[in-house]
C-alpha cells in the first residue's frame, strides 16, 4: 500500500519545531499537543513522529514499536488530562478522520481525544 506524505503539511511543521504547539506530553515516537481550536474543555491531538498520512497508513506500515508507542502516549494522555476511565472519570472520544470522505483537513495522521463534556451523537 503507497501513501504519498506532503512534508509541507503543518504537523510536519509542528514536528520540526518550525510552528510552536502547547505540548502536552513526548515520547519516542509520538507527540501529543492541544488543538488550535478545541472542540471540547479536552481536545488533544497525539501523531507520530513518522511519516504517516493517515490512520490507515499508521495501521499498514508503522512498526510494532511504533505502534505501542503511539497508544501508550494516548493512556499517558487520558489519564493526564482525567479523561480516561480510570480513578473514576467520566471517558471520552477518539476520532481519527481519514481522508475527503473523513474530511481529514491535515494530511499526516492524528488521533483526536475530546473530553470534559458529555458528545454529542456521532454524525452519519
Ligand atoms: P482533521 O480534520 O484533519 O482531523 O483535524 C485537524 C485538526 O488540526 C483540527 O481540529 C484543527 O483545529 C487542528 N489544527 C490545524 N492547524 C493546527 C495548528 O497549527 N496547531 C494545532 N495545535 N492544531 C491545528
Amino acid at each position: 500500500m503507497a501513501f504519498d506524505y506532503d512534508d509541507t503539511n503543518i504537523f510536519a511543521r509542528i514536528l520540526r519545531g518550525e510552528i510552536p504547539c502547547d505540548k502536552v506530553a513526548e515520547s519516542d515516537h509520538a507527540l501529543a499537543f492541544r488543538d488550535i481550536r478545541p472542540q471540547a474543555p479536552v481536545h488533544v491531538l497525539v501523531i507520530p513522529k513518522g511519516r504517516y498520512v493517515s490512520f490507515d497508513d499508521f495501521a499498514a506500515n508503522a512498526s510494532d514499536a511504533e505502534i505501542v508507542d503511539f497508544m501508550r502516549l494516548c493512556a499517558r494522555v487520558c489519564a493526564s488530562e482525567g479523561v480516561g476511565l480510570d480513578d473514576g472519570n467520566q471517558g471520552f472520544r477518539a476520532i481519527a478522520n481519514t481522508g475527503p470522505h473523513g474530511v481529514q483537513e491535515v494530511p499526516h495522521y492524528h488521533l483526536h481525544i475530546l473530553g470534559g463534556r458529555v458528545m454529542g451523537p456521532m454524525l452519519p
